[in-house]
Parts: C-alpha cells; sequence; structure tokens
C-alpha cells in the first residue's frame, strides 16, 4: 500500500492583467457585455498563502485592504471550491496586497484564481478543468484566465472563453494608477449608454495570427476608453503622457482606472519615465514587465 505524502499548504503569486485590446460585440438582454480582448499577464503580483493545517476559515491580509471576507473574490473561490469539491474544511488565506485595487488590472479576480490553483494543486482529488472553469466564472469575468496557465490569451463571450495564443517576448510596462478606481458596471453602463444600450452584435475582431507586438500595437483599442474618459478626463491626459513619452502602446487597462504603456526596452521606459514624472502626474507610477509563463504554485 503506498502512503500518501499530504501537503498543507501552497504559495501563489497572483500576476495582474492588462487587456492590450478590449472590443465590445454587443450587450446580452441580461445588460452583460460580449467582447473580445487580449489578455496579457504581467510580473506586478499579489502573493496569496494557503495553509491547510488550521482549525478553521480565516482570510488575512497586508498591504491594501480586502474589505471583509464575504465580499473578497479570494474568500468566495475558497468558499465555491469548497463546496464542489467537498474538501477542505478549513483554510487560512494570507493575501499580500501589491495590485491596486480597482484599477482594470485584475486584483481581485487574481486573488481568486491563485486560491483556486493553489486549493486544486493541494488537493487530494483535483477537479477536472471543467469544474475549475464553472467556479472561476461564476466569480467574475477574468478568473477563467487568471486561473489558465496562459501568459497571453484571446478572451470571447464575457471574456471567460479563452483563445490560447502564444507567448509574446517580455516587454517593459507602465502603469500610471489614478487614486480612484472605476468601477466595471459602471464603465459599462456607461458604454452602453452612449451607444444607445444596442443588443446588435458587431463583427468579431479579427486579429492576425501569430501575434507580434508589431501587429498588437497596430490593433490596440479599448472600446470603454471614450465613455470612462468623459467621466475622468484625466485618464485621457495620462494616455496621452504616455504617447507623447514615446509608448508605441498606452491604453486604459478593462474598465480602468490605470493607463499604461509598453515600451520596447528598459532603456526606452527610463526615457519616457524621465519625461513623464513630473510630480504633477495625479497618479502612482509602477514599473514592471510583461511575463512570458505563468508563475507556478509553489508548495510549502
Ligand atoms: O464579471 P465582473 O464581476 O468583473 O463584472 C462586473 C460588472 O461589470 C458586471 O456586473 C457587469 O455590470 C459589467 N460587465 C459587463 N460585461 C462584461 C463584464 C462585466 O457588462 N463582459
Amino acid at each position: 500500500m503506498s502512503t500518501l505524502q499530504l501537503r498543507t499548504g501552497a504559495r501563489v503569486q497572483a500576476e495582474a492583467k492588462i487587456n492590450l485590446l478590449l472590443s465590445v460585440r454587443s450587450r446580452e438582454p441580461g445588460g452583460y457585455h460580449l467582447l473580445d480582448t487580449l489578455f496579457q499577464r504581467i510580473a506586478l503580483a499579489d502573493t496569496v498563502t494557503i495553509r491547510l493545517d488550521v482549525r478553521d476559515r480565516s482570510l488575512d491580509s497586508r498591504g491594501f485592504s480586502v474589505g471583509p471576507a464575504e465580499s473578497n473574490l479570494g474568500w468566495r473561490a475558497a468558499l465555491a471550491f469548497a463546496s464542489v469539491a467537498r474538501w477542505p474544511d478549513h483554510f487560512a488565506i494570507e493575501i499580500e496586497k501589491r495590485i491596486p485595487v480597482g484599477g482594470g488590472l485584475g486584483g481581485g479576480s487574481a486573488d481568486a484564481a491563485a486560491v483556486l490553483r493553489a486549493l486544486n494543486a493541494l488537493a487530494p482529488r483535483p477537479l477536472g478543468p471543467e469544474s475549475l472553469d464553472v467556479i472561476a466564472s461564476g466569480l467574475g469575468s477574468d478568473v477563467p484566465y487568471l486561473t489558465s496557465e496562459l501568459a497571453l490569451a484571446l478572451g470571447s463571450g464575457r471574456g471567460e472563453r479563452l483563445l490560447a495564443l502564444e507567448s509574446l517576448p517580455a516587454r517593459q510596462v507602465m502603469l500610471l494608477v489614478p487614486p480612484f478606481g472605476v468601477s466595471s458596471a459602471e464603465a459599462f453602463m456607461w458604454y452602453s449608454t452612449t451607444k444607445g444600450r444596442s443588443t446588435r452584435q458587431r463583427q468579431p475582431f479579427l486579429l492576425p495570427l501569430p501575434l507580434s507586438w508589431k501587429t498588437v500595437a497596430g490593433h490596440a483599442r479599448n472600446d470603454l476608453e471614450e465613455p470612462v474618459f468623459a467621466h475622468h478626463g484625466e485618464l485621457a491626459t495620462l494616455r496621452r503622457k504616455l504617447e507623447a513619452a514615446g509608448a508605441p502602446i498606452a491604453r486604459m487597462t478593462g474598465s480602468g482606472s490605470t493607463v499604461f504603456g509598453v515600451f520596447e526596452s528598459r532603456n526606452a521606459m527610463q526615457a519616457a519615465r524621465a519625461r513623464i514624472d513630473d510630480g504633477a502626474l495625479g497618479a502612482r507610477l509602477i514599473e514592471t514587465v510583461t511575463v512570458e509563463h505563468v508563475a507556478p504554485v509553489e508548495f510549502l
């Protein structure tokens, strides 16, 4: 008889995402929007640790406040996993926050995805990809991508239907994070108000494959920029600053509020930083990099 060595904890670097492209196709009668989006994982990450050798269920955070446990997506991910897998009874989650909240960087979703990946890696009987996907989709539109092992993917539907793409070589990314967030619900509502609440289906977004950074730069757009910039003009100014500083790709990520620039080299980003960081930016500047491989689950 073989003995099973049960592991009692795991840690995941819950990497954030940017949307290199976001094109809204139509609005579902239920209010959700169908879209095409190009997701790219970046190195900026929260650290999510799960321990199973505990006698209770708990959630702790360091860094930014993650709010009450009940409304935390990482907590809800653990509860959903435990209810489907009927395991584990007890867990302690610790989240060290680095990803700004409400910034369109998928921080809460990345934490939820990290919890799902860690629990599934620890589980004596892991869930299959379909079950995991159902849980992830129920937690939010970005969670399936962030639960996947894909650094670059095209998301369709609400963003949860994924097409795997070959990773692009790592590029430098400058994030300009304003001191306020934008709620996705509000951004999509502003979008449908300006577009007359049309549920008419637009053509799917066509991207030439295999992708290169040049083609991404040629196609990069975000349909939520116009409605969000109409309410937050300062975001348009931030994007213009990145463009003026030479970023070949300068966009808002998701529904905002973060605006990002992708640069070809560290030197190019440093030169841009010298031009942008004028003390009156009105946003926090974070330098990071796109990743080619998703950080693996580490066992404790
Ligand atoms: O999926 P998530 O929880 O991130 O979405 C938050 C809100 O953003 C939804 O309740 C919905 O109002 C809006 N949304 C949308 N279409 C999407 C994604 C989000 O309308 N594809």
